[in-house]
Formats: structure tokens, sequence, C-alpha cells
């Protein structure tokens, strides 16, 4: 855990969440500013900074979490299909600097996401 780092404080349950699933690798939970109906964030338990920071011994956590995103997404209702974004440095329109993955959903978003 990095003491100053906004989810590895909900992750330790030290800041509130609406928490829609967890295990033993990732927590998930909504998104406090939905940008669609459905807005959840996939969060590695590991304090991970960004996609720069991978090291092959996170292919294993990497691949749970894109195998749990069609899951959620199914859970959630989003038979037509969703959305997931992974912005990585300022440069990608980062602002939380610990790893996650935004899975979107739930109206109207067509076309590249662009
Ligand atoms: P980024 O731009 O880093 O990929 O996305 C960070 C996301 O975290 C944003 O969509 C923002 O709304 C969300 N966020 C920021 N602070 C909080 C918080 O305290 N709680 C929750 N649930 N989401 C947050
Ligand atoms: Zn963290």
């Amino acid at each position: 855990m990095k003491t100053d780092c906004l989810f590895c404080k909900i992750i330790a349950g030290e800041l509130p969440c609406d928490q829609v699933y967890s295990d033993e690798h990732v927590i998930v939970f909504e998104d406090i500013n939905p940008k669609a109906p459905v807005h959840l964030l996939i969060v590695p338990r590991e304090h991970i900074i960004s996609l720069n920071a991978l090291e092959e011994k996170h292919d294993g956590l990497m691949g749970h979490i894109m195998r749990l995103l069609p899951k959620l997404a199914k859970e959630q209702g989003l038979d037509k299909g969703f959305r997931t974004i992974i912005n990585t440095g300022s440069g990608g329109g980062q602002i939380v600097f610990h790893l996650h993955v935004h899975l979107l959903g739930g109206g109207g978003l067509g076309g590249t996401g662009f």
C-alpha cells in the first residue's frame, strides 16, 4: 500500500466506495463521477502506478482482469456491449496514479470513443 494513494486507501477500507466486486487480486467499485449509466473501476489490490510499471510477474493479474471484464459487464446487464479504457500517464488523461481499468456502458457509446 502507498499511503498517499487514493485507491490504496479505498482498498484498505480507509475511504468509502460503492463496491460491486472483490477478490484476492482486485477490487471493483463505481466511479464517483460516472461518464455513462454503468461506470466501474477495476483496481488491482497491488499498487501499480500505470501500464508503464507492469512487469512479467503481472501477466496473470492482467489476464485475470481481462477475463473478469465481460463477467462484470454481464452482471451489470450490458448485453449489447461495453467499453474499456486504461488511461496511462498525464498525457493519456490519467488522474489517479494507481492502475485501473474503466468499464463503461449502458447508453449511447457509439463510434470509436475518441
Ligand atoms: P483516470 O483519469 O485516472 O483514468 O480516472 C480516475 C477516475 O477515478 C475518474 O474517472 C474519477 O472520477 C475517479 N475517481 C476519482 N476519485 C475518486 C473517488 O474518491 N472515488 C471513486 N469511486 N472514484 C474516484
Ligand atoms: Zn495505490
